[in-house]
């Protein structure tokens, strides 16, 4: 069983009509969650990092800084990782996968023993230059710690959670869960954690908005950014179809807002 804490590190500031139909220009700041897990025997663990100062170092200049125009980030003080985590107490890191408001506060965190997607950071790593920023990866934003690979755990399927298919079994007692989501990116990943309150699953960028498991269809350009458009359907279907038979498990989206349709500026 885990102790799991979200924390809010930073906003990705699209127009709104590029989210919700019908949402005007106006910015709609999407908040960046990570998730700290305490582990009773493992420790604290975190899951994606979200922005940090490293983002802005890393795209000072063109051709990087246009991915500071795609997605427009934001940052409080405040917001910052090590603001509201104390980084020197993790025991580990996992990563969901590469983009910038998932890795955007590596280079700030101690090295730390993280944990991938083999056949996902093989792939990222080999990109070249102007395909990797075209995909919306940096990779002075990568981990440097010792890598650990999810596809060395033990995987299984897990009985009631068949759809999702063979999962890995981070801590080996069950309590954090590793599933593919792929779509927005190939080797995207989601986190399934057993908490007191029930099972909430991380599922990333699966979606943005919930209303997208209703079948509601993101506004474009936002739905041609995504690496694999028929994966990234079948992934949500599975999430609604979760959703329907397991009305207990709380879901949650990395960029969802917290509560309803949110304006601000
Ligand atoms: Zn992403």
């Amino acid at each position: 069983m885990l102790r799991v804490q979200e924390r809010i590190v930073g906003h990705a500031c699209p127009p709104g009509r590029f989210v919700r139909r019908g949402a005007g220009w106006r910015p709609l700041p999407l908040p960046v969650r990570v998730f700290v897990l305490d582990h009773p025997e493992h420790g604290k663990f975190l899951w994606d990092t979200g922005y940090g100062p490293a983002f802005w170092r890393a795209t000072r200049n063109f051709p990087a800084r246009l991915l500071r125009w795609v997605i427009p980030p934001r940052l409080l003080p405040e917001e910052q990782l090590t603001r509201q985590v104390q980084v020197e107490q993790l025991a580990g890191l996992g990563l969901s996968h590469f983009h910038p408001d998932h890795v955007g506060s590596v280079p700030d965190l101690p090295r730390l023993p993280t944990w991938v997607l083999r056949a996902e950071w093989q792939r990222v790593q080999k990109l070249p230059y102007f395909q990797s920023l075209h995909t919306a990866h940096l990779k002075a934003l990568f981990p440097t710690g010792d890598l650990h690979y999810f596809e060395d755990l033990e995987s299984r399927v897990w009985p009631g959670l068949e759809i999702l298919g063979r999962g890995w079994d981070w801590f080996g007692d069950g309590s954090a869960r590793i599933f593919p989501l792929p779509g927005h990116t190939r080797g995207h990943l989601g986190l399934w954690m057993e908490t007191g309150d029930g099972p909430l699953f991380a599922v990333g960028d699966a979606y943005y908005v919930p209303e997208q498991l209703d079948g509601v269809p993101l506004p474009a350009p936002t739905r041609w950014i995504v690496e694999d458009a028929r994966a990234y359907q079948a992934t949500l279907d599975k999430l609604a179809q979760l959703r329907r038979r397991r009305p207990e498990v709380t879901l949650r989206a990395c960029h969802e807002p917290v509560s309803g349709l949110q304006h601000h500026g």
